[in-house]
């Protein structure tokens, strides 16, 4: 080879790779100017890479490069992925999937206009939260309800209406942080609210509470202990005994976080109504954990208190959408209609034992070479009944591959399979595989196992 030949560094141009075929779908799915933009950064990479500088276009495909980038974006979209980690309520994916009946049946009331704000019995302006108010009050046992974007916005909410600028007594033990950075002391301060201390990690008494009210005390914040558990010797105040000590100056609230309502999914822990019942002014919790709806913070209790919080100024900041209360108000109405579907997706899980173990099986005839029927457990997760182990059923995989190798491929299948390590072996934990994913499952282990059968 002449060592004269002049080096190519003439790239296609931007408009000319616009149109590979193989970039189409790309364009379909991130947008043209999205995908300029990949193009535009891949061919400035190019210019400045060592290779490009010594040898030109030589040898370098610049449609692959492309592509790589127009796929690492692709996997920033959201994206349907199969859950097989037996966490049900798993926050990195998205908490409750709802059920697609649901969805379904939401749909003519959000792609018209309808009466968000309109009274239709006079036609004068309505309350945004409309039916709702009667189907919490139900649903809780409360004598009223409404509703907020999330959670952590009731309780931010509740401290700043009802005990800005005054002293809340929390338990040492309830102090917690939930999830990403929502911590109890910081949504206190935030609130204007003093937070007072008392008991210890273990231990907290009716009267530690009753002791460190003063004057100037608001309110009893009372703290579900989302996302683990204290175990060994532990005592929590029975409420029944708070509320009889407390003052008419003082509110009993309870943030009861998971949205639990009754007791068949665990003995354990205490359902919404009977705080409510024991006689603390107000609950909340979220939307999307056991109940299964859509992301919201549902606060249920006493009608005068819940009217104080509806007027305060920053629930313009966090009235929920149509979109949500409507979701809401079909997933109550169904739900108080005792229909099967409208049970929140942990419950359904529980209840699923039969048909995961039949699953695992399935999985490990099918590829006997790869999959071991292995017997797991489930947890709700999300923040709810952080010490309830469900019976499960998966397989771990058998692969002679480096576990995390193994992982990450089945993350890069098209429709994503997340699965768990234990001990450096994958695990596929059937039980949190929906219904419509169990068929794509099936066939995307068989082509990713094909791969091995080769030799
Ligand atoms: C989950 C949880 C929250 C936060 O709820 P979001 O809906 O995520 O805002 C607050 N408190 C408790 C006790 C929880 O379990």
């Amino acid at each position: 080879m002449p060592t004269s030949s002049p080096i190519n560094y003439r790239l296609p141009q931007v408009d000319v790779i616009l149109q590979y075929p193989e970039l189409q779908p790309f364009i379909t799915q991130l947008s043209r100017p999205v995908v300029v933009n990949c193009v535009r950064e891949t061919l400035q990479q190019l210019r400045q890479s060592n290779t490009f500088k010594r040898q030109g276009i030589e040898g370098i495909n610049v449609s692959d490069l492309v592509l790589t980038s127009c796929q690492y974006r692709l996997r920033q979209r959201q994206t349907r992925v199969i859950n097989a980690t037996g966490t049900v309520i798993h926050t990195n994916l998205g908490r409750s999937p709802l059920s697609p009946q649901l969805w379904d049946a939401v749909r003519e009331v959000n792609t018209g206009y309808n009466n968000l704000e309109i009274a239709l019995s006079n036609g004068k302006r309505g309350e945004r939260k409309g039916l709702l108010s009667s189907l919490l009050s139900v649903f809780a046992g409360s004598e009223a309800g409404m509703v907020v974007n999330n959670n952590a916005a009731s309780v931010y909410l509740l401290l700043l209406e009802l005990a800005k600028g005054k002293e809340v007594i929390v338990s040492r033990g309830e102090q917690i942080q939930i999830g990403g950075g929502f911590r109890i002391p910081d949504i206190l301060a935030l609130s204007g609210a003093k937070l007072v201390e008392v008991g210890t990690t273990n231990v907290t008494t009716a009267d530690d509470y009753l002791n460190a009210i003063n004057e100037n005390t608001a309110m009893v914040l009372m703290v579900h202990q989302s996302n683990f558990a204290i175990r060994g010797f532990t005592e929590s105040p029975d409420i029944h005994e708070v509320v009889k000590g407390l003052p008419e100056h003082v509110l009993l609230a309870v943030d009861q976080g998971s949205g639990l309502s009754s007791e068949t999914l665990s003995q354990e822990e205490t359902p919404l109504n009977r705080y409510l019942q024991a006689g603390a002014d107000l609950v909340c919790f979220s939307g999307d954990k056991i109940i299964g709806g859509p992301q919201a913070g549902i606060i249920c209790g006493k009608a005068s208190v819940i009217d104080r919080l509806e007027k305060n100024p920053m629930m313009r900041a966090f009235r929920p959408s149509r979109i949500i209360l409507s979701l809401l108000e079909e997933l109550l109405v169904q739900r108080l209609n005792q229909c099967p579907q409208a049970q929140g997706i942990a419950q359904r899980t529980v209840d699923n034992l039969p048909v995961i173990e039949a699953r695992a099986k399935e999985l490990a005839e099918l590829f006997p070479d790869y999959c071991t029927m292995t017997p797991l457990q489930l947890i709700v997760g999300g923040g709810s009944l952080p010490d309830t182990f469900y019976a499960s059923w998966g397989v771990t995989l058998v692969i002679g591959l480096p576990a995390q190798q193994v992982c990450d491929a089945l993350r890069d299948l098209p429709t994503p399979i997340i699965a768990t390590l234990r001990n450096n072996a994958v695990i596929l934990n059937v039980a949190t595989v929906l219904d419509e994913d169990w068929p794509i499952l099936l066939a995307q282990l068989s082509t990713y196992f094909s791969q091995f059968n080769q030799e």
